[in-house]
């Protein structure tokens, strides 16, 4: 019983840090696209500009209380906070269960902070700032300095068999692929090696596929019009951060059996 109970005060306890750093997070994505310095100031509404206080900032419980509404004004907040919130939380509970509290529960979190930053700031403006993808790559070579696997070959090759392939189909085909969505596989291949990196760049462009079928099916878009593919990145990484390695190695079995 009291087993249960360490459990779950430890995960709480990792939910509730997640979605505090995801909650920073969502300052960033907002800030960072209107050139409001993010360490100025406290947060404020957006509809009313009245100043926060941190009973209204309580990451997602906080958005409950308040039932998606500004104490102020009434103003709706978009739920995307909360649900940003929440898979802070989440993603924060699954580095603990997969590495324990350990260097590579740290660096890994660090990396799926960052992906999703620039998966919200490329949703928002379809661009991918170079200062996100150099953090990227940051997180990958430090963690290679610090132990973490996969080794140094592994990382040198993710960092070329998905981003060359793409730089050659955009040649080949104008604006196949963004610049900055290339430039995030090169760096996202020095933190996950290449076989997560190609495992990545499939469950990317099977969900991507999928929502882009889902567009032109609802004529949501034309078929000429692009979309974001940088969340699409960020949630074929966090597949394969989690459930890569076991997915690889069922398939090469049933290959070799
Ligand atoms: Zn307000």
């Amino acid at each position: 019983m009291s087993v249960v109970v360490a459990y779950t005060v430890i995960y709480a306890c990792c939910f509730l840090f997640g979605a505090c750093m995801f909650s920073f997070l969502n300052v960033l994505v907002y800030r960072l696209q209107r050139g409001i310095p993010y360490w100025k100031g406290r947060s404020i509404c957006p509809s009313c500009n009245h100043t926060l206080r941190a009973f209204d900032l309580i990451p997602v419980v906080g958005w409950f209380l308040l039932r998606g509404k500004c104490r102020y004004c009434g103003a709706k907040i978009s739920f995307r906070y909360v649900s940003v919130e929440s898979l802070g939380g989440c993603l924060s509970c699954l580095c603990y269960w997969k590495y324990g509290f350990t260097v590579s529960a740290a660096f890994t979190f660090a990396f799926l902070f960052l992906l999703t930053l620039v998966s919200g700031v490329d949703w928002d403006t379809m661009e991918i700032p170079n200062g996100f993808v150099l953090g990227v790559a940051a997180i990958g070579i430090t963690g290679w300095a610090a132990g973490m696997e996969p080794d140094l070959g592994s990382r040198l090759i993710g960092t070329v068999c998905v981003s060359v392939p793409m730089l050659l189909l955009t040649i080949m085909i104008e604006d196949a692929f963004g610049g900055g969505d290339i430039k995030l596989m090169a760096a996202s291949g020095l933190m996950l090696g290449w076989k997560l990196t190609l495992f990545a760049v499939l469950a990317a462009i099977l969900t991507g596929g999928t929502y882009g079928i889902w567009l032109l099916a609802t004529e949501k878009k034309e078929k000429k019009e692009h979309f974001a593919f940088g969340p699409f990145l960020g949630v074929g990484m966090v597949a394969a951060v989690f459930i890569g390695e076991p997915v690889l190695k069922w398939y090469f079995g049933l290959l070799v059996i």
